[in-house]
C-alpha cells in the first residue's frame, strides 16, 4: 500500500511550501497537468500559473510538464508557461519519465513529481523514488479513463485512511 502514499499532500499548487522543497534539496518538479495545473475543460494555463512558473524558475528550479495526455493538449501548456513537456506519458509507467530524469542530469533525490491523481503520478514517482507531492483534484469533471481510476483510488484511499497512511484533506507537508 505504501506505493500509494505521498511524500507530501497539499491542496494545489499554490499551497506547496517551494522554499522547504528547495531546502532539502529538490531541484527539479515535474507537474503533471489536467486537473493539477488546470481543470480539463481549460486549454490554456491561467494568468496565477505563468506567474507561479516564472517566480519558481527565477528561484533555480527545472520545471517540466509531464502529462498522459496527447500533444495538442499538452503543447499550449508548454508554449504558454515556456517549459519542457511530455505527452501521452503514460504515468504510471515510469518508462517516458525516467527517460526525462536521465536526460535531466538530475539526481533522484532533486526531483519531485507533482499531480492529482494517486494512481498514475504517486505511484510512477515512488516507483522511481523520487519525492511525491499529492494535490486534490482542481475540478471533479475528468476524462473518461481519469474518472475510472478515480473510483479506484476512492476504494484505496478508504483502506489507507483504515492503516491510517493517508486520509483526504488532511493536508502535510
Ligand atoms: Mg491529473
Amino acid at each position: 500500500m505504501e506505493i500509494y502514499v505521498p511524500d507530501i499532500y497539499q491542496e494545489n499548487i499554490y499551497k506547496i511550501d517551494y522554499e522547504t522543497l528547495m531546502s532539502r534539496g529538490i531541484k527539479c518538479l515535474i507537474f503533471d497537468l489536467d486537473n493539477t495545473l488546470a481543470p480539463i475543460n481549460e486549454k490554456l494555463p491561467r494568468e496565477e500559473n505563468k506567474e507561479l512558473f516564472k517566480k519558481l524558475k527565477e528561484s533555480g528550479f527545472k520545471l517540466y510538464i509531464v502529462s498522459n495526455s496527447i500533444k495538442a493538449r499538452v503543447k499550449p501548456f508548454h508554449e504558454e508557461l515556456k517549459v519542457e513537456y511530455v505527452y501521452s506519458a503514460k504515468k504510471p509507467h515510469i518508462n517516458k519519465v525516467n527517460e526525462l530524469i536521465v536526460n535531466s542530469k538530475f539526481g533522484l533525490d532533486e526531483i519531485a513529481i507533482i499531480g492529482d491523481s494517486m494512481m498514475d503520478d504517486i505511484v510512477c514517482g515512488n516507483t522511481i523514488g523520487i519525492t511525491t507531492i499529492l494535490l486534490d483534484q482542481i475540478n471533479k469533471k475528468e476524462f473518461p479513463l481519469a474518472r475510472i481510476k478515480r473510483i479506484k483510488e476512492h476504494k484505496i484511499q478508504k483502506k489507507l485512511r483504515d492503516k491510517d497512511l493517508f486520509t483526504k484533506g488532511r493536508y502535510y507537508v
